[in-house]
């Protein structure tokens, strides 16, 4: 399934969160949103999940606006994974990622042996079965977020947007979530995610789109979109580039001249 962004911009009272942003969100790839805090990452995610109505402009699956589409169908269709997944309530792991196949159950039916199926796999899949009976509240903020990415393997939706899905994992986990959202892209899910790490983007994404302050700056394949002045004048730094075994270069950055003016 596709999603695209077309000319979207948000605006909350006389603030534009974001404006004039078109995006298109393949099946098989991945796709990065990168840019400084605040720059409009978390919104375009919220525009493409359908959790936002742009006030200009059109969100659109595979050609359908999404505010056409029931709040059902769209949590069929597309999971959300959010920044913050402080969770509150005292529900198990496995409460939790139960509550992915909600979407798919009539007012009145109860789970059967297929969801349970589905339930068991997502937990083996980001690696919290063996937490499946401890409260997510009582998690650390890493385990809490793969037990949401969990949640999200569990609705089986083919569209999956992540909010910073690797901020506080530990490397192992960081590598391992990662080649799992390269599993289900390469399986045919679409994929678009909030990163900070360029080297990660460089390397893995197969499409960047570049925000700042709430405009698109550019968009395409890593290595056509982050050239040095790109990133010098996004983010405010200096790039050095080092020879890698692999004979790509790793990105390292020095202080520079800040030119964004917003923060958050
Ligand atoms: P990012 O995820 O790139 O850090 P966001 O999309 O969260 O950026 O925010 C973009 C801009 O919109 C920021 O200036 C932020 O302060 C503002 N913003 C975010 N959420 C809201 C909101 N609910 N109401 C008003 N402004 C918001
Ligand atoms: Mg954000």
């Amino acid at each position: 399934m596709s999603l695209r962004l077309d000319g979207a911009g948000l605006r909350i009272g006389a603030r534009h969160l974001v404006r004039d942003v078109t995006v298109e969100v393949a099946p098989g790839r991945v796709t990065a949103l990168v840019g400084p805090n605040g720059a409009g990452k978390s919104t375009v995610l919220r525009l493409l999940a359908g959790l936002w109505r742009p006030t200009r402009g059109h969100a659109a699956l595979d050609g359908t606006a999404l505010s056409r589409l029931s709040r059902r169908a769209l949590a069929q269709r597309i999971s959300f994974v959010p920044q913050e997944t402080g969770i509150d309530v005292p529900f198990t792991v496995r409460e939790l990622v139960a509550m992915g196949r909600h979407p798919h159950l009539g007012r009145f039916d109860a789970p059967g042996p297929a969801d349970a199926e589905l339930v068991a796999s997502a937990l083996a899949r980001a690696d919290v079965a063996h937490l499946a009976d401890r409260f997510v509240n009582e998690l650390s903020g890493g385990e809490r977020r793969r037990a949401v990415i969990a949640r999200s393997l569990a609705t089986g939706s083919r569209v999956l947007l992540l909010d910073e899905p690797t901020a506080n994992l530990d490397i192992d986990h960081v590598l391992e979530t990662l080649t799992l959202l390269r599993t289900l892209a390469d399986a045919g899910a679409t994929v678009a995610l909030a990163l900070h790490d360029l080297n990660v983007v460089a390397r893995w994404a197969d499409e960047v789109a570049v925000l700042q302050d709430g405009h698109l700056r550019a968009a395409g394949s890593p290595a056509q979109v982050l050239d040095d002045a790109l990133v010098a004048s996004v983010f405010g730094v200096r790039v050095e580039r080092l020879a890698a075994g692999d004979g790509r270069s790793t990105l390292v950055f020095h202080r520079g001249e800040r030119r964004s003016t917003r923060d958050g």
